[in-house]
């Protein structure tokens, strides 16, 4: 499944739409870009719009260090 980060506070949407209606809602007159997260944690499966931002989680949530990084084709 795609799923769709709010570039300004990293949360995780199941759509574009909501993450733009969150966007509306939780920062307003801030530009926020939807980013399409299509890189994918190996050890709990959550998907990230960047790698760096899946090694990030891997160590802060897995305590694992410099894990494998594969891009998942988007859509
Ligand atoms: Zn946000
Ligand atoms: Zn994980």
């Amino acid at each position: 499944m795609t799923m769709y980060q709010c570039s300004l506070c990293n949360q995780t949407f199941y759509s574009p739409v909501l993450t733009e209606r969150h966007q509306a809602e939780q920062h307003p007159g801030q530009n926020g870009a939807v980013i399409a997260l299509n890189f994918k944690c190996p050890v709990c499966g959550l998907e990230f719009g960047h790698p760096g931002s899946v090694r990030n989680h891997a160590l802060l949530s897995h305590g694992v260090h410099n894990v494998d990084v594969a891009a998942q084709p988007v859509g």
